[in-house]
Order: structure tokens, then C-alpha cells, then sequence
């Protein structure tokens, strides 16, 4: 990705052009996926998709500085394209790392244009936090792989038309060293796609089977057992994703939210929610700010490290304080409907702000990371680490 300093000419002069094309396109209100769609199209269109990948793969081949200036724009109209989040804040940035030139060129363009839409496939029934236990298993045949097994929790995958994978290509290797990548047709026969049920009436995630899936041999992604780096990888632009999501400005989404109810249930001017919504407000600017920080460091050339965990993990814990305030303002609207909510959904903003301590690795999984990886406290203890995976008792191998 190219990266250079911008004059203050040429960065107001972006930021006018980004200004221009949004105004001019004005994204609809509503948020959908359709919508998210048209106006990625759009801004591929208009140059500003994919800035910082290179032209030949689709992109605009600008820099990091272009990106954040395009973001904190973009920003001011809500989240015009976050059913994107995964197929571009991971599965994009992996495929520019470790497809082949050939892949880049067939596939990046779609990617980034949205006429594509990509989920990622590395949760199992039996390998979440511990995901180097999966099981499902990749075997080369002549000029194809043949792809078993089952994934699970795979975000948008009824939507999507790829997917990135990770398979077990060798299981007399330890669990972490025998993993490979690939990319993965969702409607190729051998993917069976099953929606898993919300509570909060969504069905945004899924269970993923695969029987016999044929992979051309070109699909496999970097090197062949090398899978682990690279799946590590995915998570930190995962965790950066996630935990930056937004601006790469100063914003607090959550905070506006709250005094909006607050307001309409007529408890603004108590003085303990006002001093609970200062709380909310200083943890979103504190977050905004690490999540600065972890850009900056992004832009001076440094891969996305363990730091992506701070901002993940606050994140969760902004979303635990959120739902304590919540329910004090708004008490069982907070939790429940009574179907007639008007379309102000507190309640589904409430039941879904879980997800923030599980998706993308839990909150411990993001203290072990902070703890061994940015703070230097030794590492767990694993007794696993150098037995083939054939004689692990993980997942269904327990007979
Ligand atoms: C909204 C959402 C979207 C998701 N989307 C995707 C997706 O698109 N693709 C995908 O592959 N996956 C996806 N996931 C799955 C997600 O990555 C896993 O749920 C997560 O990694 C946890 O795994 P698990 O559910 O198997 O829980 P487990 O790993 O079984 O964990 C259970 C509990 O044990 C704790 N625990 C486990 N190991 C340790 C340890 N070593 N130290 C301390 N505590 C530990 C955990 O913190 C947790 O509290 C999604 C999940 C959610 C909630």
C-alpha cells in the first residue's frame, strides 16, 4: 500500500473531493445492504473505492492519509457500508497479502467495488477461542482440493459470493502447523448454507457445511501449512476493524444514542444520568483516540500488532457500561418490546451489544493477548503445542 505525507493542499483538496461526491450522492437514510452496495459502486466509480490498494487490483492506489480523510467523511453520514466491514476491513486486506498476482487481478475489483460481497470462515462448533483446534480438513486431489467439515457463526455468509477459510491440510503436524487458507465459492455445490435464528428476530450469521467442496488448487491463499500466520493476520485487521470502527475521528455514537433516550424519557436533567453519560462520552473519546493512535501506527507502516486488542476489548467494555446506563433511563424498554416501537429500537441495540465481548475473540482471549503479547506477562501454559493434531482430544476427536 502506497503511503506518503500529503501537503495541507493536497489533503484539503481530497477532502473537498470527498466532500463533492458525498453530498452529490447523499446515501440514503435507510441502511441496507442493497443500499450499502449502490454506494460502494458509486464511490468506485467515482475513484474513491479501495484507496490504498493498487489500480491494477481495483483500487485507487492512494495512501493511508487519503483513507482516513475519506473515512472521517464518509463518516458524517452513519454507516453507509458496514454490512462491508468483513469482506473489506479483513477479507480484502488478506487477499492483497497473501493471493497470487493472478487472483488479485480476477478478484480484488469486485471486492472493493462491493459487487462482491465476502464472509470469513474460521469458527467450528468445537474451535472458537481456540480456533487452531478446527477440524475442517482440506486433501489435494490433482488440480483441486476436496473441502469437509463445518464452520459456524459465519457472518453474512446466505449474502456472500466468497469466503475466506481456513482448513486443516495436514493433521500429523501440531494444530497450529497444519493449517492452509483458501478462497471459497459460496455457491459452488458442496456449501450448504443454514441461517441461525437471533434474538432479536435477525438472522445475520450462520452454519456453513461442507461435503466434498472441489477448490481449484490455485485458491489456496499464501503458502500451503502456513495457514495460522496468516488466519493471525486476519485477526488483527479483525480486531481493527472492529475496535476502529468508524470515523478514525473523534465520535461518540453511543453517548448521542443514550441522550436521545434520555431526552425522551424525560430523565436528562437528573443529575446521576448526566453524570453517567459524562462516563460514556469520555470512554467513546478515549477509544476514538486509541483507535486514532492504532491508525497512525497502521500508516507509518507497522502491520496491525496485538495493540488492536486495547481497542477491541474497550469496545466491550463501552458496550457493558451501555447497557447499564440504558436500562436505567429507559427500564424495560431497555430489554423488551411491545411490538410497537416506533422504529426507535433501543432494545435491539441493547440485545445485540453483546456480540461486542464474543465477535472477532472474546474479552479473556483479548486480555491473553494484552497480557503476553503488549504487556510481556508470560504466556499460558499450552501442552498441546507440539503433539500432531491426529492425537489431540479436541472438537469430535474423543473416542
Ligand atoms: C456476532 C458474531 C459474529 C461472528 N462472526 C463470525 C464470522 O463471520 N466468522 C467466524 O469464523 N466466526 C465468527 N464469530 C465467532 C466468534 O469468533 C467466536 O464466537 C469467538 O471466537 C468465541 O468462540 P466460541 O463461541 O466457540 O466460544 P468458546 O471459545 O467456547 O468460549 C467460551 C467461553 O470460554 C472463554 N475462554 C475460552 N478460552 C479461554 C482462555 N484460553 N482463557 C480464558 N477464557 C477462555 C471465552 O472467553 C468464553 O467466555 C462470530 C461471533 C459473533 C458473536
Amino acid at each position: 500500500m502506497a503511503d506518503s505525507t500529503l501537503s495541507p493542499d493536497d489533503a484539503a483538496a481530497f477532502r473537498q473531493r470527498c466532500v463533492d461526491f458525498l453530498e452529490g450522492y447523499d446515501p440514503p437514510r435507510e441502511r441496507s445492504l442493497e443500499n450499502s452496495r449502490r454506494f460502494l459502486l458509486a464511490a468506485a466509480d467515482a475513484g474513491l473505492g479501495g484507496l490504498v490498494y493498487p489500480v491494477e487490483y481495483g483500487g485507487a492506489g492512494l495512501t493511508k492519509e487519503h483513507e482516513r480523510i475519506w473515512r472521517s467523511e464518509k463518516a458524517k453520514y452513519g454507516s453507509v457500508d458496514s454490512d462491508f466491514v468483513i469482506s473489506h476491513g479483513m477479507c480484502l486486506p488478506v487477499m492483497n497479502d497473501f493471493a497470487s498476482d493472478e487472483l488479485k487481478r480476477e478478484f480484488l475489483p469486485d471486492v472493493i467495488s462491493g459487487k462482491t460481497m465476502w464472509c470469513q470462515m474460521f469458527s467450528e462448533p468445537g474451535a472458537g477461542s481456540d480456533v487452531a483446534s478446527l477440524q475442517t480438513r482440506a486433501e489435494l486431489d490433482g488440480d483441486e482440493w476436496i473441502i469437509n467439515g463445518q464452520k459456524v457463526w459465519t457472518t453474512l455468509a446466505h449474502h456472500s459470493d466468497y469466503g475466506v477459510l481456513i482448513a486443516r491440510t495436514d493433521p500429523d503436524q501440531p494444530k497450529h502447523a497444519g493449517i492452509s487458507m483458501f478462497m471459497i465459492d459460496m455457491r459452488a455445490p458442496g456449501v450448504e448454507i443454514r441461517p441461525i435464528h437471533q434474538i432479536d428476530g435477525g438472522k445475520h450469521f450462520n452454519e456453513v457445511f461442507f461435503t466434498d467442496l472441489r477448490v481449484p488448487k490455485h485458491w489456496l491463499l499464501g503458502e500451503k501449512n502456513n495457514g495460522w500466520r496468516q488466519a493471525t493476520a486476519m485477526l488483527m485487521y479483525e480486531r481493527v476493524a472492529i475496535g476502529g470502527l468508524g470515523s478514525g475521528d473523534i465520535s461518540q455514537p453511543i453517548f448521542d444514542q443514550l441522550v436521545k433516550w434520555a431526552r425522551k424519557n424525560e430523565k436528562i436533567d437528573d443529575p446521576v444520568v448526566r453524570d453517567e453519560l459524562m462516563q460514556i462520552y469520555a470512554m467513546e473519546t478515549t477509544k476514538a483516540m486509541v483507535s486514532m493512535r492504532t491508525r497512525a501506527e497502521m500508516k507509518a507502516g507497522k502491520a496491525p500488532g496485538p495493540g488492536g486488542s486495547l481497542g477491541k476489548l474497550f469496545g466491550s467494555k463501552i458496550h457493558w457500561r451501555f447497557r447499564d446506563i440504558a436500562q436505567g433511563i429507559a427500564g424495560m424498554e431497555s430489554i423488551a418490546t411491545d411490538g410497537d416501537a416506533g422504529g426507535e429500537d433501543l432494545w435491539k441495540l441493547v440485545l445485540n451489544s453483546f456480540q461486542s465481548s464474543i465477535a472477532g475473540g472474546t474479552d479473556e482471549i483479548q486480555r491473553n493477548i494484552i497480557g503476553d503479547r503488549v504487556l510481556g506477562l508470560p504466556r499460558e501454559p499450552a501442552v498441546d503445542r507440539d503433539v500432531p493434531f491426529r492425537d489431540l482430544k479436541v472438537g469430535t476427536q474423543r473416542d
